[in-house]
């Protein structure tokens, strides 16, 4: 548990962010495509009825108007038009027949298709003959289009609740037109006015936005479930390679052996130890153990022996030691505790329990074989109260660091000079 571990963590939740955005911008940018190409298909769609429904109304207006109108016969409720000169007609055998000319016949069907509850046509023109035919606003702006060069307007707008689409194209004057328009001064190609359609979208609006809604729900569904896979996958990920992190971690400061800190770290922690013991003016504590005639342990039962004396060595020393002192492996049969705000007395009553418990230790070696060894322990101390507050300088630190552990290589060389298997004590 260390800044490695929240680094790491850091990095996989940027990362993960990243993904997670990349992924929301690209099934966005999909899905949206999606909606904007259904829109264009409908909207396609209504411009194409609307244009052949157009188109539709002109052939037929074309066709009445290459005849000159045409007659029918004037049965009861047949109004004959007003705006024509001599619109009926007497046959010989009396039957009066009366002319529609594209105009009227316009109207008329567009009567037809109102009724039927399809579409609604209507003929109009900036200049009509027939007051009834006056543009509305939609049509008088298409209209004003229309002259500028436009050759198609639409609009879509909420009637009653209901959506409908209007479209309006122009109407050119053509040579059969100019029969009876001739007087208004049109030229062929002028732009005589024009018809528009209008018919309801509510429905196709209501699955336009139904088909919005389950896009919507779709991609949202997508995204959770790929950033939700993407997350499982990372963090598997992540955490093995946080647990990998920490076993090279740990392996980078522990001894193989006998699982105690190693010679770098003891240094790393003594500097550390010294920093906050002179920050709060406090005591610190160091010891230096060192087995003694270890050599023979080996030449008289073998180095598997010697290995297993080292480790119930170490064992034996870490469990006297607190939680917060820092045993570690110093080098071959040599430990060093540090005793973190002990002072001198406390640390020889730690060395003495070592000594004594080690002493007393009887290790049982292969062949059924038992040894016992002893200890030779330096203890030496520093004490900060008159330099409290001091700040702890880099080099400084370092003298401490030095002299601390001059002064316990000191102890233990005399310990073990004064006939080994004691507690000697350096003080500063
Ligand atoms: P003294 O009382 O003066 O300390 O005598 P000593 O024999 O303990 O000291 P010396 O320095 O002569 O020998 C230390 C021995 O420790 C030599 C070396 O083979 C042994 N040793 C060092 N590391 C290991 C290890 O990892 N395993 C084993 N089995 N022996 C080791
Ligand atoms: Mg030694
Ligand atoms: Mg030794």
């Amino acid at each position: 548990m260390s800044h490695i571990d929240n680094d790491s963590r850091k990095t996989w939740r940027l990362f993960m962010i990243n993904i997670s955005l990349i992924i929301i911008l690209f099934l966005s940018g999909i899905f949206l495509g999606f909606v904007l190409t259904t829109n264009r298909i409908i909207k396609d769609q209504m411009y194409s009825t609307a244009r052949s429904h157009f188109r539709n109304i002109v052939l037929t207006r074309r066709w009445n108007a290459d005849h000159g109108g045409v007659y029918v016969e004037k049965r009861a409720g047949v109004v004959s038009n007003p705006y024509l000169e001599n619109p009926d007609i007497t046959t010989v055998d009396g039957k009066v027949y009366t002319k529609k000319n594209p105009a009227l016949m316009t109207r008329e069907i567009s009567e037809y298709a109102r009724e039927a509850g399809d579409f609604i046509y209507h003929i109009t023109s900036l200049n009509p003959l027939n007051p009834d035919n006056r543009p509305d606003d939609f049509e008088k702006n298409a209209l004003e289009m229309f002259e500028g060069g436009s050759r198609e307007f639409t609009e879509k707008k909420q009637v009653g609740g209901k959506t409908i689409f209007r479209y309006m194209a122009p109407l050119y004057v053509e040579k059969a037109c100019l029969s009876c328009h001739g007087k208004q001064m049109y030229k062929i190609g002028d732009v005589r006015g024009g018809i528009s359609v209008t018919f309801d979208i509510s429905n196709i609006q209501k699955d336009l936005k139904i088909n919005k809604i389950l896009i919507g729900v779709a991609s949202l569904i997508t995204v959770s479930i790929l950033i939700a896979i993407f997350y499982f996958m990372v963090s598997r990920v992540a955490r093995k390679l946080r647990s990998a992190h920490r076993t090279i971690e740990l392996m980078a400061i522990t001894d193989d052996l006998t699982r105690l800190y190693n010679r770098r770290y003891f240094y790393t922690c003594l500097g550390r130890e010294l920093t906050r013991a002179q920050r709060y003016g406090r005591s610190i504590s160091l010891l230096m153990l060192d087995i003694d005639h270890f050599k023979r342990v080996n030449d008289n039962y073998g180095h598997k022996a010697g290995d297993l004396v080292l480790r119930g060595v170490a064992d034996m020393v870490k469990v006297i030691n607190r939680k917060t002192d820092v045993v570690a492996r110093y080098g071959g049969e040599e430990f060093t505790v540090i005793l973190p705000e002990a002072d001198i007395g406390a640390a020889v009553e730690c060395a003495e329990k070592i000594r004594q418990e080690v002493e007393a230790y009887i290790f049982r070696v292969q062949n059924g074989q038992v040894l016992q060894v002893t200890v030779s322990i330096g203890v030496s101390s520093i004490n900060f109260f008159d330099k409290k507050m001091q700040i702890p300088v880099g080099e400084q630190m370092e003298n401490y660091s030095a002299d601390i552990v001059e002064m316990v290589d000191q102890a233990l060389y005399e310990a073990k000079e004064s006939g080994r298997n004691r507690v000697v004590v350096k003080e500063s």
